[in-house]
């Protein structure tokens, strides 16, 4: 009898798939309705901005062409931008990938990784397909316990997974506790710091974590262009690092892991700083709306520093998200972060947090 599994890696057996948004148009398709609010990727909702539209079209009468395996424009604008040098930086499709690239290129199935309970799903993930042991430490009011992860690192630790701010909880770290953290990690083990909503938070409590990168050399720092440059569809990422461990991840990196139009998208948006700046007005005052909501209706949320609230229901979570789809709103379940009782909910245009509030307003009675 052919058993696909008997042939698989061990790490892989067993893995649970990643549970995505739910797509609109899958929504459509079973409920046969119309004008469904997607608020469960914590996408940008202002759309492609105008000049990243018309560099696409531009693009594509190239395509017929490889993309530039190296990404030299864009590694060229990140590096003037941030100060950096283009040996520092991996460029990812999506910064998924880097993630992902981090682990394959050094961790083995001997070693342990550390991240923390309710983190981002893709730290467990990528950490059981290597078949490496993953240690999820309790959370501390939703967010990291910086001191009991430091304590939880053992002679076999080889990676620590850090979200500022965290996913699913918007949880945040100030820039003191974090390097404090970062200073006291043994210098043999990575500390990913993954900044996927960077943007969104405020300047001055940004923490200066590209410039740590040059005085801890086992920090790596990641950020993306899906939430606040608005490419999500693209798959634009990239880390920032010591040299010599670009180096290694762009040995182990598929050549072609950004394509042309990513390529294009990244570098064009990181020019547009209008869009940019309407990306965090938008967020800023759309994270007031559902706040309000909340408040006035007597909901619980964990203080989010990203483009989402999540918010405590109840112990009928799945049943409101189910009813929530057939008013044609979609948010996020975060059962699977050990989160039973919340529903995540990315900031959308006003309107369509509206349509949220609507529908929680009368699904609550
Ligand atoms: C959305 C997100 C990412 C970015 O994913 P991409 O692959 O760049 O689209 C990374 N980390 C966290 C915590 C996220 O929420």
């Amino acid at each position: 009898m052919f058993d696909a599994k008997q042939l698989a890696n061990q790490g892989i057996r067993n893995l649970q798939p990643y549970q995505a948004g739910k797509p609109i148009e899958e929504l459509e398709r079973e409920l046969g309705i119309q004008g469904i609010v997607k608020l469960a990727s914590n996408e940008n909702p202002l759309g492609l901005s105008s000049k990243v539209r018309a560099a696409l079209q531009e693009t594509l009468s190239g395509l017929a062409r490889y993309p530039d395996a190296n990404g030299f424009y864009l590694k060229s604008k990140l590096a003037k931008k941030f100060g950096l040098d283009s040996a520092q930086l991996t460029l990812g499709n999506g910064s998924n990938d880097v993630l992902e690239l981090v682990a394959r290129t050094f961790v083995n199935a001997e070693h342990e990784v550390i991240f923390s309970q309710h983190a981002f799903v893709v730290y467990p993930l990528v950490t059981q397909a290597i078949g490496a042991k993953g240690i999820a430490v309790p959370a501390k009011d939703y967010g990291h316990d910086l001191d009991t992860m430091l304590a939880a690192i053992t002679d076999k630790t080889r990676m620590i997974f850090v979200a500022n701010p965290n996913n699913p909880t918007g949880t945040f770290l100030s820039s003191e506790a974090l390097q404090s953290f970062i200073s006291k990690v043994p210098e043999n083990v990575l500390i990913i710091l993954d900044e996927a909503y960077s943007e969104y938070v405020a300047e001055d409590e940004r923490a200066p974590s590209f410039a740590w990168v040059a005085e801890y050399p086992n920090l790596i720092v990641t950020r993306t262009f899906s939430k606040a440059y608005g490419l999500a569809g693209l798959r634009a990422g990239y880390a920032v690092s010591h040299p010599d461990i670009a180096d290694l991840m762009n040995r182990g990196r598929q050549p072609f892991n950004m394509n042309s139009l990513s390529l294009r998208a990244a570098e064009v948006a990181l020019d547009d700083e209008d869009y940019l700046q309407q990306s965090v007005a938008v967020n800023a005052a759309g994270m007031e709306q559902l706040i309000a909501f909340c408040e006035s209706a007597g909901l619980n949320y964990i203080p989010s520093h990203g483009n989402f609230l999540t918010i405590e229901v109840g112990d009928n979570a799945a049943e409101l998200y189910q009813q929530l789809l057939h008013e044609g709103v979609i948010v996020r379940p975060v059962a699977g972060y050990e989160l039973p009782r919340h529903l995540r909910v990315s900031i959308g245009l006003p309107e369509e947090n509206e349509a949220f509030i609507r529908a929680m307003r009368k699904l609550l009675g």
